[in-house]
């Protein structure tokens, strides 16, 4: 299968842009230059007035939590976690996760996302068949409660989500272990996560340092604060992905250094819980990774990366009062680039040969886009995600024209709709 799109402007990986041509060849990006008019090809993108830029990576959510999207709002966050979402979570059935992750695919691809990092369960084998289905890139882990009087089991599920899907889905599926956090997982639990990473060798996704509260009760509980404890459970020596990072001293700064962990900043649900704002500046400057999440939908309450990098660009420059904090380019960069590298895929999120195809191609032709003195900057500050028009992932057209080609929209909705009502009684 080759495809070409046709003199789009593309975003090159430096972060300047051109108009050129870009030929697709199976998975693969095989040519960003100039075409030859003499060349057949299978299918043709007019990419005239079209933005072309990485697919967007959300490397940190929850997908099927799409469901309580508007459910509890405007409360602090373990009220909201014990007395509102938990216990609907604990009533989720398999249908209900296949759904709500049906839903999230929806949105994320209709936002320009092609792939993101899960965490949630039971029933992650529903998520996974999902991330089939949709055509998108998934990063799932079985999200580890500790504390549960089912841990364990929780835990072989999230072995046996690795065996059966690590690499499903012609490569399109990873499988991470979820440990939740600090304040659900006790240091002899975080062991006996580790010792099954260390025979999958698998890496970890976990939420770090999210509020002031769960570092102070780690201190209270434990003596030290969460880096070290996690440290000390040797989890860190197998790849971390760890979410939102929000209050850190500097000797976690160094752990999150010297074990190489990429920060997913979740900017969006930070703000609307009050759980702060992550020290994003000072983590660039040290040369840490730091890639963009949105976290579940009912604590943000959409799953729009483009928001998210509105976010990271906006919120920096007054928490530093520097409108140089974090540029238009690094925004985008940490939305796509360093996504990529956060949740563990090797050749994606650059537009140039030998990368993977996982592109998104904006419609420029509207007020918010006029005039276009650079693309880069009016995708941050300007356009939303609206213009987002034909998304591609592995290759393969997921949507062209803002049709869905994978999915029945109108279907998931219903279906959605409908095992929410029933969640809740509402
Ligand atoms: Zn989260």
């Amino acid at each position: 299968m080759k495809t070409l799109i046709r003199k789009p402007i593309v975003l090159e990986p430096d972060g300047t842009f051109r108009e050129t041509d870009i030929i697709i060849k199976d998975d693969k990006i095989s040519h960003v230059d100039l075409s030859d008019d003499l060349e057949v090809f299978d299918h043709t993108i007019d990419g005239r007035g079209k933005f072309v830029v990485p697919g967007f990576i959300n490397a940190h959510t929850h997908a099927s939590m799409t469901l309580l999207r508007s459910y509890a709002d405007d409360k602090e966050l373990m009220a909201w976690l014990n007395e509102d979402i938990w216990p609907i979570e604990a009533k989720m059935t398999r249908e209900d996760i296949y759904w709500g992750a049906a839903l999230a695919a929806v949105e994320m691809i209709k936002s320009g996302t092609t792939a993101f990092a899960d965490m949630y369960g039971p029933f992650m084998d529903e998520v996974a068949k999902i991330v089939d289905e949709s055509g998108l890139r998934g990063v799932l882990s079985r999200g580890l409660i500790g504390v549960a009087p089912d841990a364990d089991e929780k835990l072989a599920e999230n072995v046996d989500l690795y065996r059966d899907f690590n690499g499903a889905a012609d490569g399109r599926i990873s499988v991470m272990l979820g440990p939740h956090a600090i304040y659900t997982c006790p240091p002899d639990y975080l062991k006996k996560v580790e010792r099954e990473a260390t025979r999958l060798n698998c890496e970890i996704h976990i939420h770090m340092n999210e509020t002031l509260t769960e570092v102070n009760d780690c201190r209270k509980n434990y003596g030290r604060r969460p880096f070290e404890i996690v440290a000390e459970s040797g989890l860190f020596d197998h790849g971390t992905l760890a979410a939102h990072c929000v209050h850190l001293d500097e000797s976690e700064i160094d752990i999150i250094k010297r074990h190489n962990i990429r920060v997913a900043h979740n900017p969006g649900s930070n703000l609307k819980l009050a759980s702060g704002i992550c020290p994003v500046t000072k983590l660039m400057r040290e040369g840490i990774t730091v890639a963009l999440g949105t976290d579940g939908a009912s604590s943000n309450n959409n799953l729009d990366m483009l928001e998210e990098i509105k976010l990271a660009a906006l919120i920096h420059k007054v928490d530093r009062m520097d409108p140089l904090a974090v540029t238009a380019a690094e925004a985008i960069q940490m939305g796509t680039e360093n996504g990529a590298r956060a949740i563990g895929l090797k050749d994606v999120g650059r537009i140039e040969k030998g990368m993977k195809a996982d592109l998104v191609l904006l419609d420029m032709n509207s007020a918010a886009w006029t005039p276009c003195f650079n693309p880069a900057s009016l995708l941050v500050y300007s356009g939303n995600s609206s213009a987002v028009d034909t998304v591609i992932v592995d290759g393969k057209i997921l949507m062209e024209n803002h049709e869905l080609k994978t999915l029945d929209e109108e279907k998931v909705l219903a279906e959605a709709a409908n095992c929410a009502r029933r969640l809740t009684n509402k």
